[in-house]
């Protein structure tokens, strides 16, 4: 049966559903480390939960499924599934990656890929020349973000594709900001789809998690590969909080929309709001690039205030909004970049790509619109 993504988002495959005998509808968690074997030379088809367990492995086929992928396999954090990605190259690979990442991403790359020897090169991806124009004969991937964070930047997949598929290098998209209730970078072309399966996926700010959505067969093979033998799966109990999660997907991402196009309107109409960065606004410069590729804008909006002393007083005097890191939860978050996320980062770096003191970053979750509007208001003013 040909499921819509919503069903999906419920049940699956359906064909996957498991063959037990005591009609539990929810999926249950096999919380063991090991499997016996019937006899010897035959298994179950599971061994030991490092390699795999079934409840992990019914998220990994649920995310496959939605995001158009051959397979999918689950980490313990997003961060998790980019290191086991970056054990794929070798001393001396060239890989071309988004100049305005996730700080962890960048953590990760500066400080231990890049001391592992390979050559990471930061650039804008959203001007394709560019792209072309840096690929080396040791170039061995693209890894990509859009939009991307906190700046909101929108990359064209597609065109990215072509010259990833012209060169053959790996084309690694990192889609957490959307889900793929809203993009699917591999039916635009994307080899390797990342998320941070602890924002949008999980939904609820309370687990840590990572997936890699893989394109081909023999990818999947290597990274399962990776998996087995460095030991960052997913226990069978996040897997499961990811798999309820992932249920009310699609109702929690158009209503974080709709707030969050609302909010960021509001936004723009504040004497002390300088410039507001959603990409559902048609004054954003990727607006049109992601309305051909995606099928919504999500709910991160990004906004440089007038002074330092505003972000501070803003971030102090939210209520209902909370002053914590992370994004994509029911509960609405508003960080403070440079000090938070991105707080690796060298200064200057930094603030040439605007994440300054003035910047912050706001995560709409699912309150009433009218209660998130009135927190706003009264932590803007004195
Ligand atoms: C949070 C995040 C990550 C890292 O994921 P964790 O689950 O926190 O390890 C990677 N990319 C993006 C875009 C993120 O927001």
């Amino acid at each position: 049966m040909n499921l819509h993504f919503h069903t999906k988002c419920v049940h699956g495959n359906n064909d996957e559903r498991i063959t037990d005998n005591t009609g539990a509808v929810s999926y249950p968690i096999y919380q063991t480390a090991t499997f016996a074997h019937p006899s010897v030379g035959n298994s179950t088809g599971y061994d030991y939960t490092r390699s795999q367990n079934p409840t992990r492995e019914q998220l990994e086929k649920i995310i496959a499924s939605l995001e158009n992928g051959h397979d999918a396999i689950a980490f313990s954090s997003g961060m998790a599934a980019v290191n086991a990605l970056m054990e794929l190259f070798v001393p001396g690979d060239h890989i071309l990656a988004s100049d305005d990442l996730y700080g962890g991403t960048i953590r990760l790359f500066d400080h231990i890929n890049k001391k592992n020897g390979l050559d990471i090169q930061y650039i804008d991806t959203s001007d394709l020349t560019n792209i072309v124009a840096n690929i080396k004969a040791t170039t061995k991937a693209v890894f990509v973000e859009t939009p991307t964070n906190p700046m909101m930047n929108v990359s064209d997949l597609q065109e990215i594709a072509r010259i990833t598929e012209k060169h053959n290098l790996l084309f690694i998209v990192d889609n957490t900001f959307l889900s793929p209730y809203f993009q699917n970078p591999i039916s635009l072309g994307a080899d390797v789809v990342l998320h941070s399966g602890t924002k949008f996926l999980g939904g609820h700010n309370d687990t840590i998690a990572g997936l890699l959505v893989l394109a081909e067969e023999a990818l999947a093979q290597k990274i399962r590969f990776i998996v087995k033998t460095t030991g960052a799966g997913l226990s069978p109990f996040d897997s499961w909080l990811i798999l309820r999660g992932i249920k009310t997907l699609p109702l929690r991402m158009e209503a974080q929309q709709k707030s969050a196009l609302t909010i960021a309107e509001w936004l723009k109409n504040q004497s002390r709001v300088k410039s507001v960065y959603y990409i559902g606004l048609p004054s954003h410069p990727g607006y049109e690039i992601n309305k051909k590729q995606a099928r919504g804008s999500g709910s991160m909006i990004s906004f440089h205030v007038d002074t330092e002393q505003t972000a501070v007083n803003l971030l102090n005097k939210v209520k209902l909004i909370r002053y914590a890191e992370s994004l994509g939860g029911v509960e609405s978050l508003i960080t403070y970049p440079m000090l938070q996320t991105h707080a690796d980062i060298p200064e200057e770096i930094r603030e040439a790509k605007g994440i300054n003191h003035n910047l912050l970053r706001l995560s709409v979750g699912i309150e009433h619109i009218d209660d998130l509007i009135k927190d706003l208001e009264q932590a803007f003013n004195d």
